[in-house]
């Protein structure tokens, strides 16, 4: 185990990997020293005069503002904000909301939340698509009237027909060879709000008969007479992704272009688009470029929005940043932490290859990362009474237990001990297995910080259930001084005093789904639910946990990471919720 995680943001980018050898072999070759850059996005004609553009990478996360963030857009973060830094380049938030319907400011909020919880910063280049629908619009103009754009009057139907098969070429429709001028006019009364939603889309004019699909005249414009979140009702026309998005890589200077490997295939549109905007002297050259990587696949957790909004809809979870939820604002509330992912941005590294991660490697990333920095308190999650009949009545003393036991500096906190006290049920046993060395009549263990106590039984009710443990304990053993080891026991076990101890409730996490690909084979997804996926219990904890503040994380000592819960914590009264446990507990 590392004791000090790197930076990942710096690491991710770090460890060599085929986008980087990509981008050193740009550099090497001074492909993008030629562009200016006036610090604003704009086309050509904008940064003409402007200097140099300092940046010589220029990256961007492009987030659609239709839902909250998951675990595999901070694969994305990571890496695009984390190979801007490590290049001395820039990284741009920008949101992709050429989609009026289904786009709101609450996600723009939470995403921008997130990508700075993660602990990256865009500075100015924060950006919107919608700002460019303009630009965007005389881009369709000019491929209207140089030939390379036709508006299209055929149904729906009539143009997925005539649109052919992987195997089959598609077929020119009847609108394809209409004037430019025609085409024009039809575009300028599609603006002005003269045709219906569905009666006609501007094309791209390339090749019916290309063997790739999406060479095969896509649609570049559509009418959606609906209110945008920014433009409101100015636009009764918007872009379709495949033509906004190139088009807003080139006005921001992006120099690389990373996205998922199922834009493969729009690559060759991409590089059209922009070719034919560039020779039109509205873009200027060197063009960014797209480079697809492998989308992150997690293990027992589905990533699909379609499948998170059901889980939020159908309150198969408590919302969407449910602790269990893949979400960035779930993980948060979990306890995992930024540093935790750019580790696991880095450990999984990138590749140009689909491949599933297991969930354990996010696990181990946050274990490693909290043990650097949660103090250790004890909690008893199933508390079960310790009498030592030998220490007398009302006798308080403080034991002291390091804070952290790596980081001596962080000093000792006092934990009281009295007669009675809390321990865990599974730390006794009448009937002990071989190799059990805790708790069972005859045998000693140490009170962890306090005293060698030696059981001599237990308490049952009329059903037989054991209600306390009864023990003595050897006055010279306690910890720290020289009668520490003057007894030596094989078993140590937690405590706390039952008089001091604060009783509170603790969300016991486990993973949501119990099917490594929830949903495989076509089956329902929901029946892969993991029915245990939270426990609520009571626990008691020591008493300086009573202070601890919202989103504050612990180490429970032998049982894992906790954090204060943000949402149901109020002063004085935490609620812990469990973020990882100490080992993984999932056998393969
Ligand atoms: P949608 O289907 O709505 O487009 P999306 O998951 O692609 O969903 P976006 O908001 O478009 O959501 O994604 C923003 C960026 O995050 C994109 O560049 C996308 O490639 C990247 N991304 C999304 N999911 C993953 C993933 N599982 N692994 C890596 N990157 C991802
Ligand atoms: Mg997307």
């Amino acid at each position: 185990m590392s004791k000090n995680p790197k930076s990942g943001a710096e690491t991710a980018a770090s460890s060599s990997n085929f986008i980087r050898s990509h981008i050193e072999a740009d550099l090497a070759a001074g492909k993008y020293v030629t562009r200016n850059w006036s610090g604003k996005p704009g086309p050509a004609s904008s940064h003409a005069g402007a200097a140099a553009d300092p940046a010589k990478v220029r990256t961007r996360f492009p987030p659609e503002p239709n839902g909250y963030l998951h675990l595999g857009h901070a694969k994305s973060i990571c890496l695009n904000f984390g190979l801007a830094q490590h290049y001395g380049g820039a990284c741009h938030l920008r949101f992709d909301d050429t989609n009026p319907e289904k786009e709101e400011q609450e996600y723009v909020d939470s995403i921008r939340d997130a990508v700075q919880w993660l602990g990256f910063d865009w500075g100015a280049n924060g950006y919107f698509a919608s700002d460019y629908f303009g630009f965007m619009y005389e881009a369709a103009e000019y491929l209207i009237t140089s030939g390379n754009a036709y508006v299209d009057e055929q149904s729906a139907e009539q143009m997925r027909a005539s649109r052919g098969t992987l195997t089959e070429p598609g077929k020119p429709g009847p609108w394809r060879e209409r004037p430019a001028a025609e085409s024009l006019g039809r575009f300028r009364e599609m603006r002005e709000g003269k045709h219906a939603d569905g009666t006609m889309v501007l094309r791209a004019k390339i090749d019916m008969a290309s063997p790739n699909i999406n060479l095969r005249d896509p649609a570049i414009y559509r009418i959606r007479k609906a209110t945008h979140h920014r433009t409101g009702d100015a636009w009764c026309i918007y872009p379709m992704y495949t033509f906004a998005h190139p088009i807003e890589d080139a006005l921001e200077n992006i120099t690389h272009s990373l996205c998922t490997l199922e834009f493969a295939d729009q690559r060759p549109f991409y590089d059209w688009l922009l070719g034919k905007l560039a020779d039109g002297g509205l873009l200027a050259r060197p063009l960014p470029q797209q480079i697809e990587f492998a989308r992150l696949n997690l293990g027992h957790v589905v990533l699909s929005k379609r499948k998170l909004i059901q889980l939020v809809d159908e309150k198969h979870v408590s919302g969407w940043d449910d602790p269990r939820l893949p979400t960035l604002a779930g993980a948060r509330r979990r306890g995992y932490t930024a540093e935790g992912f750019r580790l696991f941005a880095e450990r999984i590294g990138v590749s140009k290859a689909d491949s599933w991660i297991d969930y354990s490697v996010l696990e181990d990333c946050m274990r490693e990362h909290l043990n650097e920095i949660a103090e250790r308190r004890i909690a008893v999650l199933d508390p079960l009474k310790l009498i030592i009949d030998n220490y007398p009545e009302g006798r308080q003393e403080d034991c002291f237990a390091p804070n952290h036991p790596q980081k001596p500096e962080l000093g000792k906190r006092a934990v009281p001990l009295t007669r009675e006290l809390w321990i865990e049920r599974e730390d006794f046993t009448e009937t002990p297995q071989k190799g059990y060395f805790r708790l069972f009549p005859g045998n000693k263990v140490r009170l962890r910080y306090g005293y060698v106590v030696e059981c001599t039984g237990c308490d049952k009710d009329a059903a037989g259930n054991i209600t306390a443990v009864h023990c003595q304990y050897l006055p010279e053993t306690r910890s720290g001084t020289p009668g520490a080891e003057s007894v030596k026991v094989k078993g140590n076990i937690h405590w706390l005093s039952a008089a001091q101890a604060r009783a509170a409730e603790v969300r016991l996490y486990d993973r949501l789904f119990k099917a490594a690909h929830p949903g495989s084979g076509g089956r329902d997804f929901l029946l892969d639910l993991n029915p245990d996926s939270a426990r609520n219990i009571t626990a008691q904890l020591e008493p300086a946990l009573a202070t601890a503040k919202a989103g504050e994380r612990f180490q429970f000592e032998r049982h894992g990471y906790f954090v204060a819960d943000s949402r149901d914590s109020s002063p004085g009264m935490p609620v812990f919720n469990r973020a990882v446990t100490l080992r993984d507990s999932w056998v393969k």
